[in-house]
């Protein structure tokens, strides 16, 4: 039960009702299309006129469409409902310390066309511009893809609770950057910012494939060049009074540890992250500024390849990078106690050879009960969650429920 806030609330109003109805309709329309006028409204134990009219208030704001037509089920062939995703598109931004993707997608997330990818400027501004060049030729030259209603961009670091800026990214060293203004002025598009595992777990709450949603805590752990932790709670994401809720990867394990991009010692981030994987392999020390950058050769692929291919050092890497990645989960499990855990990022090419490890690190730390059988759901990099998460800023909003009292 959620407490009515006395300085915040709105009475219900005769309208109240049907905007919620409305926006139920939508999301049933989003999980179930295509779906007919009748399934609608047995699903919502509603009469068919009523649920008519919620219809056609969404047909008149262009959020659904009624389509090609089903199966015939004897006499009248019903008409179908689908979300409008026609002639409308997002772009989704991924900026992580190595390198920046752009997606199109459909207002469901589904991609228009292949990630295209270039390494990260160092500078924000050089940045900025490549990126909006990059969007005006992308809409430029694909007509098709329709109108676009927003960039969402996801990066790796902190972001302001109003979204308008990035407070601090410790992999990309940069503080108090303005990444919203810039980009709207040069793309003259709406655009939202948001921290990039935040967002990965916003489209897992959102997906409508595949997962089904669960009640309580889910987190998704993003491991890459950095690590970071986005938390949901009942379809809600948690943001905490400034939004850095969730950075877990600046948690130490240890005072003494190797120095983290963020300045602190021993970081779980510094004992997990691609940089640690690889100076861990090669027998060199995991502090940052280390020489070198991420992408230099051994990647985390090559480790893995050698891995699998017997490789007794490359093995041993993995293993124990899967013993401090189950340590940093039972601190997650010890703060939130999810009913599920996502994992994304260059780790999960390797999961199936350190889960064991991954779990008997969460038994050791086990306080009551065992975590070491804790659902854990590998996110392949192939799926591209950042992304996903990236076009789920834009059009996902739409759908939301509505805020009442
Ligand atoms: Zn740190």
């Amino acid at each position: 039960m959620r407490r009515i806030n006395p300085s915040a609330f709105r009475v219900a109003r005769r309208g109240t009702s049907r905007e919620i109805n409305r926006q139920i309709a939508l999301n049933l329309v989003r999980e179930k299309q295509p779906i007919s006028r009748a399934d609608l409204a047995r699903l919502m134990g509603m009469r068919p006129g009523a649920v008519s009219l919620l219809v056609n208030e969404l047909l008149e704001s262009r959020l659904v469409f009624e389509g090609a037509k089903g199966d015939s089920q004897g006499g009248r062939r019903p008409t179908h409902l689908y979300i409008e995703t026609r002639r409308r598109c997002a772009v989704a931004v991924d900026i992580s310390a190595s390198h920046t993707s752009i997606l199109v997608t459909d207002l469901l997330g589904h991609p228009l066309m292949e990630v295209e990818e270039f390494p990260t400027r160092r500078r924000p501004q050089a940045l900025v511009n490549e990126l909006a060049t990059r969007i005006r030729a992308l809409l430029k030259d694909h007509p098709g893809f329709g109108e676009c209603i927003g960039v969402g961009v996801v990066v790796s670091g902190m972001v302001d609770l109003l979204g308008s800026r990035l407070m601090f990214s410790p992999t990309l060293g940069w503080r108090d950057v303005d990444l919203v203004g810039p980009l709207k002025a040069a793309t003259r598009l709406p655009v939202v910012v948001e921290n990039s595992v935040k967002a990965c777990i916003l489209a897992q709450v959102w997906a409508v494939t595949g997962d089904a949603l669960v009640d309580g805590p889910v987190v998704f752990v993003n491991v890459s060049d950095g690590v970071g932790v986005g938390i949901a709670v009942d379809g809600k994401l948690v943001r905490g009074a400034n939004n850095i809720a969730g950075e877990f990867g600046h948690v130490p394990l240890s005072m003494y540890g190797p120095l983290c991009a963020c300045g602190q010692r021993g970081c779980w981030e510094a004992y997990v992250s691609k940089r640690a994987i690889r100076a861990r392999y090669l027998g060199t020390d995991a502090s940052w500024p280390a020489s070198g950058e991420t992408e230099e050769e051994p990647t985390v692929k090559h480790i893995v390849a050698r891995a699998r291919a017997g490789e007794a050092r490359a093995m041993e890497t993995l293993r124990e990078t899967g013993y401090y990645l189950g340590r940093g989960f039972s601190i997650i499990v010890k703060s939130i106690d999810p009913r599920r855990v996502y994992v994304g990022g260059e780790i999960t090419l390797a999961w199936d050879l350190f889960e064991s490890a991954v779990r008997d690190a969460l038994r050791e730390q086990a306080l009551v009960r065992d975590p070491g059988a804790m659902e854990i759901r590998v996110v392949p990099l192939s799926e591209h969650p950042r992304l996903r998460g990236a076009a789920a800023l834009v059009s996902t909003p739409a759908f939301a429920a509505p805020t009442v009292a």
